[in-house]
């Protein structure tokens, strides 16, 4: 992987951040990779030379990684890391413990009355709802993977979070956090459900593992349906849904217009903020390329 430092970052912090990549093994799939579209840890695992990503992206997962190496610190067991490690057994899939293919997994904190406790720097802005249902998975995981590997249950699950852009002088608004720190607990799944979702997300890696990842994987905007006058770069006027652009034309009675080509309707496929911004394979991805490679794909930002 070529880690790039387009912006002369210091080389102190740029190998700070180079540290935190490794090659990807075959036999072993981490929790997160897991929860992950297949396709991006197959590129990982294909094209591990050819990824290029700039270490500018990575400021705030070193700031993420100091937060733990302090709380470490911080001693008197009221925190520590547990390192699960699960030999795949899945009778769905054939795969029995001699395969040697390991989950692994990494719990920030374990309590003495069986709750796992996570620790995230996230923005003020971020969507909580949304961000919940990804960590549910996350840690319902690592409750199960326990589970097998140390004999114990767990039976609550709550994520800490730290806002890294709280404002002081925002505290008072409404709907702002008062405190840079809030606690989301998360709904704890029963045992047949984790293990259906843990099947289905292994089921997903190994028979699917070039599937190209869905919208709602490459947290894709909304598309966007452009009424345009032929010749012009600028549309008259933008929808959010081809009905929208269809009821505008009858009400400005543009049909007459429609029918001999001197307006049409453009369909815009919506931003994949993801693939934009957060990962790490897509500039290697052939969906993604291919994406950028339609003229209209993220016109809209330009209007
Ligand atoms: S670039 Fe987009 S489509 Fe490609 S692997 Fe990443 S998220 Fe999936």
């Amino acid at each position: 992987m070529k880690l790039t430092n387009k912006y002369k970052l210091p080389e102190v912090l740029y190998n700070a951040i180079k540290e935190k990549y490794y090659p990807p093994s075959e036999d072993r799939l981490s929790v997160t990779d897991l929860i992950n579209p297949p396709l991006m840890r197959t590129l990982k695992l294909k094209e591990w030379d050819n990824i290029e990503h700039d270490a500018s992206n990575d400021i705030w997962l070193l700031l993420g990684v100091s937060l733990h190496s302090y709380l470490e610190k911080a001693g008197d067991n009221a925190y520590h890391e547990v390192k699960i490690e699960y030999p795949v057994v899945s009778e769905r899939l054939g795969i029995s413990k001699q395969a040697g293919l390991v989950i692994v997994g990494k719990i920030d904190r374990l309590t003495l009355d069986h709750c796992i406790e996570d620790y995230k720097l996230v923005s003020v802005n971020a969507d909580i709802d949304r961000l919940s249902e990804k960590w549910a998975e996350q840690l319902n995981l690592y409750a199960e993977l326990y589970r097998e590997v140390y004999g114990k249950p767990v039976l609550n699950l709550a994520v800490h979070l730290i806002f890294k852009d709280w404002q002081r002088n925002r505290k008072d608004y409404r709907g702002y956090p008062s405190l840079p720190f809030k606690t989301v607990y998360l709904e704890r799944w029963d045992r047949r459900k984790t293990k259906a979702f843990l099947e289905d997300r292994l089921y997903d890696h190994l028979i699917n593992p070039e599937r190209e990842c869905s919208r709602q994987e490459k947290w894709q905007h909304d598309d966007i349906w452009a009424v345009m006058t032929r010749g012009r770069d600028r549309a008259r006027r933008l929808f959010k849904s081809k009905d929208a652009a269809a009821r505008y034309i009858r009400e400005k009675k543009l049909e007459r217009q429609l029918q001999q080509g001197k307006i049409y309707v453009q369909k815009r496929p919506g931003e994949c903020v993801r693939c934009e911004h957060y990962c790490l394979v897509s500039n290697v991805c052939p969906y993604f390329a291919k994406m950028k490679r339609s003229i209209d794909y993220g016109k809209k930002k330009r209007e």
